[in-house]
C-alpha cells in the first residue's frame, strides 16, 4: 500500500497548514524532552517567531538506561498541548505504549513512533487504527525494506497519513552518533509515495553538523527536517550535547531559509 507502484502521486500529509510532500521544505522543531511549561513555551515562541508550525517534544522518552529521565508522560503532553494552542502550533510527540494511545490523542496532532519501536508491530497496528498522522522513525539497524514494511503495517490498518523519518543508522563509524543514510531519502521517495523527514539531531548527534546535514537533506529532496531546540541545552534532561539553544536556532533558521530559497 505504501509503494509508489500502487499509488503514483505523492501523498500529502497536512498538519496545521503545513503540507508535507508538497515539494517545499518544512520543519519540525522542539526540545528532546518536555521538562516544564516555561521550557516548552520559550521554544514555542522561538518557533512561532520563525513562522514555523510544527512543535516536537518527547513526553514518553525511550531512554537507553532505566535510570535516565523517562519523561513527564501525560503531564508532558498536556504542557505541549497548552503551549501549542497558545502559539498556534501542532504537536508531534512519541507514544511508546499502545495503552497510552487513546489518552494521547486528546493532546497530540502527530503520533511519533520512535526508532526503538519501529518493529513494535502491535504499536504499529494501534497507530494504524488512529485517524491522525503518524511519524515513523527508521529503526536503529533497520534496512530500508524493513522500514517500508513497518509503514505498511500502519497503512494496512487504514491510516495512510504516514511520514517516514530517516534518523541515522548504526554503523561502525564513531565520529557521529549514528550514520545519516542520506541516500535513504531519494530511495524512499522513489519506492513509496510518502513524505520523508530527516532528523538531523539524532542522526549526527553533533551541533556543528546540523546545518550541513539540513542542507544535504533539503538538496536531496527531503520534505521536512527535524531538529532539537532547548532554551538551555547545558541543563537539558536528555540529549544536552546536541540541542541548539534559541540563538543557535535563530542563526540556523536564517541559514536554512537562505539555502532553501536558493534551490
Ligand atoms: C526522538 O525523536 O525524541 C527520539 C527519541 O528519536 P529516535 O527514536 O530517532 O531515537
Ligand atoms: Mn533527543
Amino acid at each position: 500500500l505504501v509503494s509508489r507502484k500502487k499509488k503514483p502521486d505523492d501523498t500529502i500529509v497536512s498538519i496545521n497548514g503545513e503540507n508535507l510532500g508538497d515539494g517545499k521544505a518544512h520543519f519540525i522543531m522542539g526540545p528532546c524532552a518536555v521538562e516544564s511549561y516555561d521550557q516548552v513555551k520559550a521554544v514555542a515562541q522561538a518557533l512561532k517567531a520563525q513562522g514555523l508550525k510544527l512543535l516536537r517534544g518527547g513526553a514518553f522518552k525511550p531512554r537507553t538506561s532505566p535510570y535516565d529521565f523517562q519523561g513527564l508522560g501525560l503531564d508532558g503532553l498536556k504542557i505541549l498541548r497548552q503551549v501549542a494552542d497558545e502559539e498556534g502550533l501542532a504537536v508531534v510527540s512519541e507514544i511508546l505504549n499502545p495503552y497510552d494511545m487513546e489518552a494521547a490523542l486528546d493532546y497530540v496532532d502527530v503520533i511519533q513512533i520512535g526508532a526503538r519501536n519501529m518493529q513494535n508491530f502491535e504499536l504499529l497496528k494501534v497507530a494504524g487504527a488512529v485517524r491522525k498522522p503518524v511519524l515513523l522513525k527508521r529503526g536503529l539497524s533497520a534496512t530500508i525494506e524493513e522500514f517500508m514494511y513497518a509503514a505498511e503495517y500502519i497503512h494496512a490498518q487504514g491510516n495512510d497519513q504516514i511520514i517516514l523519518c530517516e534518523r541515522g543508522i548504526r554503523t561502525y563509524e564513531k565520529a557521529t552518533r549514528n550514520t545519516l543514510d542520506i541516500s535513504a531519502v531519494p530511495i524512499l521517495k522513489k519506492e513509496t509515495h510518502l513524505p520523508v523527514v530527516v532528523d538531523v539531531t539524532h542522526s549526527t548527534g553533533r551541533k556543528d553538523l546540523l546545518l550541513p546535514a539540513t542542507r544535504a537533506a533539503i538538496a536531496i529532496g527531503a520534505d521536512a527536517v527535524m531538529a532539537e531546540v532547548h532554551p538551555d541545552p547545558a541543563v537539558a534532561l536528555s540529549d544536552s550535547a546536541q540541542q541548539m539553544d534559541i540563538d543557535q536556532f535563530n542563526d540556523y533558521m536564517k541559514e536554512v531559509k537562505a539555502f532553501a530559497g536558493k534551490i
